[in-house]
């Protein structure tokens, strides 16, 4: 073997919340691996969106490790949803303390991972120009993280600056005295608008869909709060760990369509006084999958919008029509319907008043000449599959992932992809992924992956593939499940419909997080169902579960 080839168990993607979990359940499981990480820090996701206002929208107890009571207990969050940068310290301290770093190779991307048939290992090239070979290929380089570059005629002839809020640079952005423009409304537009209104010269909003955005109701953690959750924390993590959304929220199974009108008023008050991301939809079961009831909130929140915005044509703008609640991502925020009553801040509709091209001067829309010192886009990201197929990946036969998957991506349980053995998806498509707690799914998905390679290293097997029928017939029952809800009547990214091009399929597993995990653990107590494990040496095979 020649100096630029090294060999490991197990090559890991990212460096983020699932890379840092990997690194640390297969290295205490003895196995020996290597990870790569494209930035020169810690923190994925959150290394990557520095952008004004970035927070995470899931409560801190929630979104963090359970795995280890210690950190659980050393760790004091500062605010109930902490910053993007109190997310990388939290993430570096995860490192440091658990001596995970010495495992990760920075500013290194993976270009191509090949898969050796013989030898039933990945061949995996890096940017460096070396070469790892690993039995185990773990892509845990996340769901969000490969930005949509905006589609528009001139966008390189802009002479001032661009930003996406993906890729913010490490180095200070200044605002002041700044026109900025921000492109896009979901929950980083949200976020950024909120905190640039006021700290530049002008802002102007380019929406081409208005949201749902219910307030954040963010607040500093004081000492007896933290304590408060701690003790009954072992509690609320057991609890998360059956539910729909990975986090201990009470689901009603009632409808909206039976309750009085005041009852109705009165849960939906509370739901906005109180809230958190979950908050309207916990109100009444049927919420997500019936057009009346799901209404019912859509009008409550468009009666606050026009309550908060002054100006009534703007407040018309802002209103959020065409797709149910809840089908795209709410998003959370504190001042952002009020961000509209300011002189300095314009919305653009670009429903009404599209944009024509970029020029150097800023952006020309049906209505003329925009000028900008700044544009930022808050465009959203190739979610799901795109960090996957960013990479050549090819598997059994030298089939290209990108042909597999080229009208919408396909696994078993979201963990593996047949013809592309020991290949294990993180959080992936066909999992319940971003429709549930990240971190609680990212440390259930480690764990079996974790379990399942212990389990073949102590069989003696090497190669672990899904069978094509019970791919088939899981990703047939993610569109079952889908059809049964009001998400398919949105454009969202869920259904990769914010990518030009890309096929339109639902990806992530709406069965919830809880019936998800029993399900995972039921297919390994039944010796991998649905999957074929094998031998190279013996040729020895066994298939889980076939038919
Ligand atoms: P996003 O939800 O996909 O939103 C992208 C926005 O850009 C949408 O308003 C979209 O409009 C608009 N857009 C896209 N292309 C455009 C174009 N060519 N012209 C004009 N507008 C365009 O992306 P995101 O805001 O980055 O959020 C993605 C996900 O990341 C969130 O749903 C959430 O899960 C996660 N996130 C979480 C947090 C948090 O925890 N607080 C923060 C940020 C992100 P259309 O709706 O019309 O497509």
């Amino acid at each position: 073997m020649d100096r630029n080839t090294s060999t490991v168990d197990a090559v890991i993607v990212g460096a983020g919340f699932a890379g840092l979990y990997a690194i640390k359940k297969l290295r205490d499981a003895g196995f020996r691996i290597q990870a790569f990480e494209q930035g020169d820090g810690i923190g994925g996701t959150w290394y990557w969106n520095q952008y004004p206002g970035a927070r995470v929208d899931l409560e801190c107890w929630d979104y963090s490790y359970s795995f280890s009571p210690e950190l659980q207990d050393e760790w004091d969050w500062s605010e109930r949803y902490p910053t993007a940068q109190e997310l990388m310290k939290y993430l570096e301290h995860v490192a440091d303390r658990f001596k995970l770093r010495e495992h990760i190779q920075f500013n290194t991307r993976v270009d191509t991972a090949e898969f050796d048939e013989t030898r039933n290992l990945w061949r995996i090239r890096t940017s460096d120009g070396k070469t790892t070979l690993a039995r185990f290929f773990v892509p845990a380089s996340g769901v969000l993280s490969v930005p949509k570059p905006p589609e528009y005629p001139g966008v390189d002839t802009f002479k001032g600056e661009a930003y996406h809020t993906g890729r913010w640079p490490k180095t200070e952005v200044k605002f002041e005295g700044k026109r900025i423009g921000v492109i896009g409304t979901g929950s980083s537009g949200v976020q950024t608008i909120q905190a640039l209104a006021g700290k530049c010269k002008h802002l102007t909003v380019f929406q081409r869909t208005a949201v749902f955005v219910v307030p954040a109701k963010n607040h500093a953690l004081t000492k007896a709060m933290r304590d408060r959750v701690r003790l009954g924390y072992a509690e609320r993590r057991e609890i998360s760990r059956i539910t729909r959304f990975g986090i201990a929220a009470p689901m009603s199974v009632e409808s909206a369509l039976e309750a009085t009108p005041e009852e109705m008023a009165m849960k939906y008050e509370n739901a906005w006084t109180n809230s958190q991301l979950l908050g309207f939809r916990q109100c009444y079961g049927d919420i997500l999958s019936d057009d009346k009831a799901n209404e019912t909130v859509a009008d409550f929140i468009r009666g606050k919008i026009r309550s908060i915005v002054k100006k009534p044509e703007v407040a018309q703008k802002l209103l959020p029509y065409g797709f149910p609640f809840g089908t795209k991502r709410p998003c959370l925020g504190d001042t952002y319907y009020s961000v509209y009553n300011r002189d300095d801040v314009t919305l653009v509709d670009l429903k009404a008043t599209p944009i024509e091209k970029f020029v150097p001067e800023g952006i020309v829309t049906s209505e003329g000449l925009i000028e900008l010192d700044m544009i930022i886009y808050a465009t959203g990201y190739d979610a799901l599959s795109g960090a996957l197929t960013r990479i050549d990946v090819r598997g059994v036969g030298g089939r290209k992932l990108t042909d597999k998957w080229a009208d919408g991506a396909k696994t078993y349980l979201g963990l593996l992809t047949a013809g592309f053995p020991n290949l294990f998806t993180v959080t992936g498509p066909g999992s319940p992924g971003p429709l549930a707690n990240m971190s609680m799914s990212i440390e259930q998905h480690i764990d079996w992956i974790t379990n399942c390679m212990t389990y073949m290293r102590d069989k003696g097997y090497d190669r672990i593939d899904a069978q094509p029928e019970f791919e088939e017939s899981w990703m047939q029952g993610v569109q079952d499940i889908v059809k049964r809800t009001l998400y398919l009547k949105a454009n969202s990214w869920y259904l990769g419909a914010n990518v030009p091009g890309k096929p339109k399929v639902f990806l992530p597993y709406l069965g919830g997080h809880g019936t998800y995990r029993k399900k995972c653990e039921s297919v390994a107590q039944a010796g991998y169902e649905g999957f074929t494990l094998s031998k190279s040496t013996s040729n020895t095979q066994e298939t889980a579960g076939a038919t």
